[in-house]
């Protein structure tokens, strides 16, 4: 799965949002997350974020982030 990382805290572009082919993104406290059971892994948002805050779960130290983007993406709004 990809991640969304902490570049997004307060930035929420959408660009990855309207790329995505699965709509896997979801609203977070204060930032856009990814839920990772729906992720396909298909990698086109990773380009689409002008923040770089997407990253794959495979890169190093990201396990805080995997949780983060789980939580959040079970407790809010799919966007
Ligand atoms: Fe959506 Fe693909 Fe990005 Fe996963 S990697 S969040 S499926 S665009």
């Amino acid at each position: 799965t990809y991640v969304v990382t902490d570049a997004c805290i307060k930035c929420k572009y959408m660009d990855c949002v309207e790329v995505c082919p699965v709509d896997c993104f979801y609203e977070g406290e204060n930032m856009l997350v990814i839920n990772p059971s729906e992720c396909i892994d298909c990698g086109v948002c990773e380009p689409e974020c002008p923040a770089e805050a997407i990253l794959p779960d495979t890169e190093n130290g990201l396990e805080k982030w995997l949780e983060i983007n789980t939580q959040y993406s079970a407790e809010w709004p799919n966007i």
